[in-house]
């Protein structure tokens, strides 16, 4: 049986498009890597193709992980992640790009690369169909000020508008899609504190201009109040995390609510609140650091920039030991939980504006015809459970570009 079929035919499944309509019974073509028709199929079209009989499992787009560290290599601590060799760095980096796409992620948004060229090596590895891996825009070291480094081990140093403009372009050069801004501190650094603010007005916006005036976009890490507003501000693209917006930062990313986006990485607020007590992070240690406080005021935030129509995205920052690469569709489950999307809404957060954020948005995150192929054919509902996609056993296809990276042959 080829895996390479010019033509699939996924016959009555229910089709979940990410448009937000509700899910309905039917047929889905795709030729060569674009789906052609969705729900009905015009006579002959399906001519030769090869049929999936989907017996009413849900077919799906893609996900999106808005906050992917392809180069986070599981460590138990955070300067393990720059500890690897850049050999061995780079076996788990191709690893993990595996592990986004086997976990139904066909896009990733690059949060930061733990070493220079990784990430790009990697992405362009993946596009010329050499190893397997999501559509993937990459990202460079991310750049923080003199005493404002997370890990030293995997940052890139720079100071001053002129520090900042020579950063951006040293990173344009070896071929990033956006520059990563770490804007704030960490409280699980115990020094760097995650109201902290480190760049300055003009830092920020002399990476931006710079980046901007190139195509690239840019995303910071950036968990305090004065933070967020600075990337308003000077139009930062993706915000991460946000926790500690307050009422004048919300009104702002309301103002700005076509172009940003906004994703809180949330389920590393909460694994490393109650889960990392094996690797030596105990819950009290992380209440006293600050993070159930800073969870509750993030999920406050969370909750009001829903309301008010703010696009956030999952995407999570996996790749410690207690938030491990393959969960990522944790994130999905917080944000019906603890955000109060319904499960139809966080699944367009991880589809639609995945495409949106991908800068894809007319081709990546829906089962629309003329989008490209990245499908998922699920044993269940994930909007009756959205933990269902967190069950690998459950994605019994996975499409990219219109060929298969799993399939899972029927019961006879
Ligand atoms: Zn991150």
């Amino acid at each position: 049986m080829s895996i390479n079929a010019k033509k699939v035919l996924f016959r009555d499944v229910s089709i979940l498009d990410s448009t937000g309509a509700e899910p309905y019974r039917g047929d889905v073509l795709v030729d060569h890597d674009r789906i052609t028709s969705v729900g009905t199929t015009a006579p002959g079209a399906a001519e030769g193709a090869r049929v999936i009989e989907g017996r009413g499992r849900t077919l799906m787009s893609g996900l999106c992980d808005a906050h992917t560290h392809l180069t986070w290599n599981n460590s138990a601590d955070m300067d393990g992640l720059g500890a690897l060799p850049v050999e061995e760095h780079l076996l788990f980096t191709v690893d993990s790009a595996k592990t986004f796409l086997d976990s139904g992620y066909t896009m990733g948004f690059g949060a930061a690369s733990a070493k220079m060229r990784l990430d790009v090596v990697v992405r362009d590895a993946i596009e010329a169909g050499r190893i397997p891996g999501p559509r993937y825009r990459a990202n460079g070291p991310e750049i923080a000020v003199t005493g404002g480094a997370l890990v030293k081990g995997i940052t890139l140093f720079a100071d001053g508008p002129e520090g900042m403009r020579k950063a951006v372009r040293e990173l344009i050069d070896l071929g990033v899609d956006q520059i990563k801004l770490s804007m704030t501190g960490e409280e699980i650094t115990g020094t760097q504190r995650a109201e902290d603010t480190y760049f300055s007005d003009e830092e920020v916006a002399a990476c931006v201009a710079e980046a901007h005036r190139r195509g690239k976009m840019v995303c910071a890490h950036a968990r305090s109040a004065e933070s967020v507003k600075m990337c308003v501000r000077h139009g930062v693209d993706v915000v991460y995390h946000a926790s500690f917006t307050d009422p004048e930062g919300m009104d702002m990313l309301e103002q700005a609510k076509d172009w940003v986006f906004v994703a809180p990485a949330v389920n590393w607020l909460i694994a490393t609140l109650y889960e990392a007590a094996d690797f030596g992070y105990p819950q009290e240690a992380a209440e006293a650091a600050g993070y159930k406080r800073e969870l509750e005021i993030a999920t406050e935030a969370m909750i009001e920039m829903h309301k008010r129509g703010i696009k956030v995205l999952p995407g999570g920052d996996y790749g410690f030991a207690w938030t491990p690469h393959g969960t990522y569709a944790r994130d999905l489950q917080h944000f019906v939980e603890r955000f109060g999307f319904s499960p139809m809404e966080a699944i367009v957060s991880a589809t639609a504006l995945g495409g949106e954020i991908m800068q894809r948005p007319d081709e990546l995150g829906k089962v629309q015809p003329g989008y490209l192929a990245d499908l998922l054919l699920v044993d269940g509902d994930p909007l009756a459970d959205i933990t269902v996609l967190q069950d690998h056993d459950k994605l019994h296809y996975i499409m990219k570009d219109g060929k298969f990276h799993k399939e899972t042959p029927e019961a006879s």
